[in-house]
């Protein structure tokens, strides 16, 4: 049979997909959809727009004939309720990827949700279509944000086994990879369960032969501990850490059931920023409880943050949150206008730390979009190359190149 495998949502579910695909035994994996038997779709389920999405396309598939399967967040929330409406043929939980051969087998349509306890093996040896890799390090979440869907559909934090992720890293690398990028619900909770932590799976990581880069998701503030300090200056270690804020007001991060603390997080980050880190993080514009007032604390915490990167957006109500039940103060227009505020703020940010940041560019070139070659240098930033060569997958140095607003440029 040909499978098409469909994946929405997050690296976590990128790396799903590829775990997947790594088991397959009798069947092929096609890239297009339109060649495929079945349909594989690892969905998102972190807002009801999420949701709706991966509803469309099922209907679609649906509508052209396809047999479908559906896993990932989804299939836990939305899962029975689409079995019943007969918008699928089997429904699978995440904890039950590793039967992806029986399923494809099943003669009748079958709904299996598995358990949310699980740990997966480490598998995957390589990745279709991508320059770097992920490894998936843990599993599930023990906060509980009031916004959050997730850690009822992904359960709580459980740490894969660490010789599984180094055996999988030691696999990818000889195949190629150089750039492993880490990843799981909540990362930083690695090792809390088998009495380890994050930066003593670092350091085991970054002495393998071959690796030159291991990038991370996303960080709690409470999670940057004396251990994973140690492996800051480490050089296989990007220099960009995305450390998860949400908001910087400390009325609305109490609000968000949030475990950081606003002023505790401006001190952390200025540490970070003075070692030469880039500093990402993630912000939700317009959740109820942002009244002006709130508002207004949070600007002017905000531009304390020695921010780089962010990825802000506005607040998206999920069902079955305690969220879901608190009343939006701010309208569309106004939280969009807020969204900006931020976005700017930290465009800003970017270009003068690009520019005091004049050094050399370690670049893993992923791509050419156009006349330009792109990729991204150890503080995540994009870079663009003009280059007759063919740049494609190669690790390239950049000592000489132009800094501007919309992002660095070169010529090679
Ligand atoms: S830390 Fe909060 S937002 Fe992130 S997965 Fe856990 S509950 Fe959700």
């Amino acid at each position: 049979m040909k499978i098409y495998f469909k994946t929405f949502g997050c690296r976590t579910n990128i790396y799903d997909t590829e775990f997947m695909k790594s088991s397959l035994k009798e069947h092929d994996v096609v890239e297009d959809e339109s060649l495929a038997d079945v349909i594989v779709i690892n969905s998102c389920t972190v807002t009801n727009g999420a949701d709706s999405d991966v509803r469309n396309y099922i209907n679609r598939t649906q509508r052209k004939g396809k047999k479908v399967f559906l896993t990932g967040c989804g299939a836990i929330s939305k899962g029975e309720e689409l079995f019943k409406d007969k918008k699928v043929f089997g429904v699978f939980g995440m904890s039950k990827k590793a039967d992806i051969n029986r399923f494809l087998e099943q003669k009748s349509e079958f709904i299996e949700l598995g358990n949310l306890t699980s740990r997966d093996e480490n598998i995957v040896t390589s990745y279709e279509n991508h320059t770097k890799a992920f490894i998936k390090i843990q599993e599930g979440c023990d906060f509980r944000c009031s916004y959050c869907i997730i850690p009822l559909v992904r359960g709580n934090a459980r740490s894969q086994d660490e010789n599984g992720i180094i055996n999988e890293a030691k696999n990818l690398v000889k195949n190629g990879f150089n750039e492993l990028v880490l990843t799981g619900t909540n990362i930083g909770s690695y090792g809390k369960d088998t009495n380890t932590t994050l930066g003593k799976l670092l350091q085991k990581l970054g002495a393998i032969n071959g690796l030159k880069r291991v990038r991370l998701g996303s960080l709690e503030p409470s999670q940057i501990d004396e251990s994973f300090k140690e492996i800051l200056d480490e050089p296989w270690l990007e220099k960009h850490l995305h450390i998860a804020l949400q908001h910087t007001s400390q009325k609305m991060l109490s609000i968000m059931h949030r475990r950081n603390r606003a002023l505790k997080d401006i001190e952390l980050f200025n540490e970070l920023s003075q070692m030469g880190f880039a500093l990402g993080t993630d912000f939700i514009v317009g959740h109820p409880g942002e009244s002006e007032a709130v508002w207004d604390e949070a600007v002017e915490n905000f531009k304390k943050f020695p921010l780089t990167h962010i990825h802000a957006f506005v607040y998206s109500k999920r069902d079955g949150t305690l969220s879901a039940d608190m009343r939006v103060e701010v309208d569309g227009k106004t939280a969009k206008e807020r969204l900006k505020l931020l976005q700017n703020i930290v465009s800003l940010n970017n270009f003068e730390f690009r520019k005091r940041h004049y050094n050399v560019l370690s670049v893993l070139v992923e791509q050419k979009s156009g006349e330009f070659y792109t990729g991204f240098d150890q503080f995540y930033n994009k870079i663009q190359i003009k280059s007759d060569k063919n740049l494609k997958n190669r690790w390239i140095e950049i000592g000489d190149y132009d800094v501007e607003f919309a992002g660095n440029f070169a010529e090679i």
